[in-house]
C-alpha cells in the first residue's frame, strides 16, 4: 500500500472512531474498594498492579508491568506480579488481550466496549470506540460472551514520519 492509501485509511478509520475522550483516574481507594467488591484481598500488589493498568490504559505487557513497579517496590518478584495480574484476571477487573500472539496484554475491564487500534511501526496500542455496525446477535444456539475488534495501521505520530522519508525518497 503505498503512503497515501495508508494515510487515507487512517483518516477515515478515525473519523469514524474518534478515540475515546479524556480518560477517568482511579485513586488507590477506589482501586482498594473494587478488588475487595470482588472478594479478593486488597494487597499492597494487586493494588499497584490495578492502578497502573487502569491509570495508564497504555495496554501493557506483563513484563512493561513489572519494570515499572519495580521501580517503585524494588522487593516485589516476577512471580507476584504474575499472581496478582492472574487474580484479578480470575475477578473479572483486568482482561488480558491477545493482540500479537504469544504477547498478551492488559486492559482495565470493566469499561464500556472499545476496540483497538495498533501501530504497526512503534508498537502503541489505543483504545477506539466499537465500529458501529457490529451483529448484535450470533448464530441461534451461539452466546458471545466477548468480542474483540483491532485496527491495525499507522498512528498519527508514524504516519507522519512515513510521509516526511517517502517524501524525501
Ligand atoms: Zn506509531
Ligand atoms: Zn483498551
Amino acid at each position: 500500500m503505498d503512503k497515501v492509501g495508508i494515510n487515507t485509511n487512517f483518516v477515515t478509520i478515525s473519523k469514524m472512531l474518534i478515540v475515546m475522550e479524556k480518560l477517568e483516574t482511579y485513586s488507590d481507594l477506589r482501586i482498594t474498594e473494587m478488588i475487595h467488591e470482588r472478594g479478593l484481598r486488597p494487597s499492597v500488589q494487586r493494588i499497584a498492579v490495578m492502578s497502573f493498568v487502569a491509570n495508564l490504559r497504555k495496554h501493557p505487557t506483563a513484563d512493561e508491568i513489572f519494570g515499572a513497579l519495580s521501580e517503585k517496590f524494588p522487593s516485589l518478584s516476577r512471580t507476584t506480579i504474575y499472581n496478582s495480574l492472574h487474580a484479578l484476571v480470575d475477578a473479572g477487573l483486568i482482561r488480558e488481550l491477545e493482540i500479537e500472539s504469544g504477547n498478551r496484554r492488559y486492559d482495565l475491564a470493566p469499561q464500556p466496549p472499545h476496540s483497538h487500534f495498533v501501530c504497526k511501526e512503534c508498537g502503541k496500542i489505543v483504545d477506539m470506540k466499537m465500529p458501529p455496525q457490529l451483529p448484535d446477535s450470533a448464530t441461534p444456539g451461539y452466546r458471545i460472551d466477548s468480542v474483540d475488534v483491532y485496527f491495525k495501521g499507522l498512528c498519527p505520530e508514524c504516519a507522519d514520519k512515513k510521509a516526511i522519508i517517502d517524501n524525501s525518497k
